[in-house]
């Protein structure tokens, strides 16, 4: 265990980092960059919880055909969805999510508008007109809100509410009271706010089974034949906000009530091949970047699921070892790996450490505003330098303010 004793000089215990095998002492005290070089502005870690940090290769490339596509004379920015070269793109897309989440057939691809936020309306909106009820489970911020919004449209039956915990864990299997006649089970497979997740998905039996998966998904591989809904904003882990990506089963695309308005009607949409209005080209192009690169350059999702654990580690591991200087929010076994939310002694210590933090380049680490205390958001993009960076300063930090 390291020794957070106030010491003056900080001489700092490196074993911790060691152990991670992926650093050396000599290495973690590069000051390393992840700015464009040349007359570019620099670029700081940003832990923000979303719009999140994009590889920066994917910055680069975008770049290049913001003011024309080579042979093209068009700026990606102008192009018509109906092009060919969109239609390319927007294929591409979709083809490299197949590949890296093993989307089985039977399943649509969707590139909606609205956020995240519009799937809380559209879902019950499709499947509660029925009369049926819907299972939720509220393991945070998200989930609690979706529920809400569901009830203005349908019955909705919380099956587990973490609320009384400050939602500090995710049920355990034995907790869900499901209901075999739901329409559908919903749950936040990340909770961006109280960065709690789920390590794997509730068993549901037939029911269908929902998840807002906006702040994991692409984090790791997982089973889409589990899933009736899977979806998820882009804003964090997937590209830049503006495009909404659903992966619905097509007997639940089929259940769509007929009267719905087009644009939140799963069954026009996704007749329409997510083109029934002009969608969000550039955030599409982008995620094809984003998911080229994680096949091209990370390796598949196996591969990118090691870093992320690597990277929260790392964090986890500071946070244990300070002696409770560090109050992590999740408990252990529902730990996020995409968001590490913890607490400082007092708002004094806490300020300070935004302050300085910020001074390093390490930014948008404050917690958010309704659970308070310091997050960071440690999504695909954040290079292993940044947390390796951010855990330094927090080993220092604790060293030399601790009681
Ligand atoms: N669900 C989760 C888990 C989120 O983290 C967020 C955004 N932070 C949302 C939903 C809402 O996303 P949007 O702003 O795209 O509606």
């Amino acid at each position: 265990m390291l020794d957070f004793t106030p010491v003056g000089l900080v001489i700092p215990d490196w074993q911790i980092f060691i152990k991670h095998g992926f650093i050396s002492p000599i290495k973690i005290q590069i000051d390393h960059k992840i700015g464009m070089t040349g007359n570019m502005e620099k670029r700081v870690y940003n832990f923000s919880p979303g719009p999140a940090m994009l590889p920066l290769s994917v910055l680069e490339e975008s770049q290049k055909n913001v003011v024309s596509i080579p042979g093209l004379g068009q700026s990606m920015l102008e192009i018509s969805h109906r092009s060919k070269t969109f239609t390319e793109v927007i294929e591409q897309a979709e083809a490299n999510l197949r590949t890296l989440l093993k989307i089985p057939d039977g399943y649509r691809v969707l590139f909606l508008q609205g956020g995240a936020q519009l799937q809380f309306a559209m879902i019950p909106m499709t499947f509660l007109r029925s009369g049926k009820s819907a299972d939720y489970i509220l393991s945070g911020t998200w989930s609690k809100k979706a529920s809400k919004e569901a009830k203005t449209l349908g019955n909705v039956n919380v099956v587990w509410n973490g609320e009384s915990s400050n939602y500090d864990h995710v049920p355990s299997q034995d907790e869900l009271k499901l209901d075999s006649n739901a329409a559908y089970v919903y749950h936040t497979s990340n909770e961006t706010i109280q960065g709690v997740q789920f390590q794997t998905e509730p068993e549901v039996g037939d029911v269908p089974l929902v998840c807002d998966a906006s702040s994991d998904l692409l984090c790791r591989p997982l089973s889409v034949e589990k899933y009736g809904i899977l979806y998820a904003c882009a804003q964090k882990n997937i590209g830049p906000a503006g495009v909404t990506l659903v992966i619905i089963r097509d007997d639940l695309v089929k259940q769509t009530p007929s009267d719905l308005p087009s644009l939140l009607n799963y069954s026009v949409l996704a007749e329409g091949k997510s083109l029934v209005n002009t969608p969000p080209v550039f955030s599409i192009y982008v995620m094809k970047l984003v998911t080229d690169w994680l096949l091209n350059d990370i390796g598949g999702l196996d591969r990118m699921l090691e870093i992320n654990q690597k990277k929260a580690d790392l964090l986890y591991d500071v946070i244990d070892a300070s002696n409770g200087f560090y109050d992590a929010h999740a408990k252990q076994g529902s730990r996020s790996l995409m968001n590490v939310a913890f607490r400082l002694p007092n708002e004094q210590l806490q300020d300070g450490f935004l302050t300085e933090a910020a001074k390093q380049d390490l930014v948008a680490l404050k917690g958010h505003r309704s659970v308070g205390g310091c997050r960071a958001s440690i999504y695909n993009a954040m290079p292993v330098e940044g947390v390796q960076k951010l855990a330094k300063f927090m080993y220092q930090f604790a060293s030399v303010n601790a009681q």
